[in-house]
């Protein structure tokens, strides 16, 4: 999966688990975290991302970062209800481990050796549409094309999420069900 699938399924999960908050700032860096914790498993560190796709895409790996980094933010007091509670901290996580999911979806079908080191076995969920863009391709027609395709599919998933966000604040069926 490209950039283009990875950003857009970050910002879907995080605009359903989004608190109501409005400051434009605030906004900004929380859904910034969000597109950045969706491609966590592809930062280009060294041994790490595609320099050792195995392990920047084991789940075990990830859960374990995702453990630590959860730790870590829950030390400092109140960090938790800053940042909007534990439905965040569960969408944050959610983002993360969206990418393992995706990248299965490549139409190659070598799928990603997701227990890695535990096991070879891959998970492969191959959808004809998505193709791999590669140095080559990714200013051509072809890596256009795909950058459209997932723009259009995972663009989907984020209208979806923004129209169940504004109808849960705005349509009267919470006032409702609290009235019965
Ligand atoms: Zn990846």
């Amino acid at each position: 999966m490209t950039q283009v699938g990875h950003i857009l399924t970050g910002a879907a999960i995080g605009m359903l688990c989004k608190p109501d908050r409005r400051q434009p700032k605030w906004l900004l860096t929380y859904f910034g975290v969000f597109l950045l914790l969706a491609n966590i498993p592809d930062l280009p560190f060294k041994n790490w991302g595609h320099d050792r796709y195995d392990i920047s895409h084991s789940i075990f790996v990830n859960l374990l970062l995702i453990a630590v980094a959860g730790i870590v933010l829950s030390l400092p007091k109140g960090f938790q209800s800053r940042i909007g509670g534990w439905k965040v901290m569960v969408g944050g996580t959610a983002a993360w481990l969206s990418h393992l999911l995706l990248d299965s979806f490549y139409n190659h079908g070598y799928g990603i050796a997701i227990f890695w080191p535990l096991s070879d076995a891959r998970l492969t969920l191959p959808l004809p549409w998505f193709s791999v863009v590669t140095e080559q391709t990714f200013l051509a027609a072809e890596g256009l094309r795909e950058y459209f395709t997932e723009f259009v599919f995972y663009g989907s998933f984020l209208a979806v999420a923004s129209i169940i966000k504004w109808a849960s604040a705005n349509l009267p069926l919470k006032k409702r069900a609290r009235a019965l």
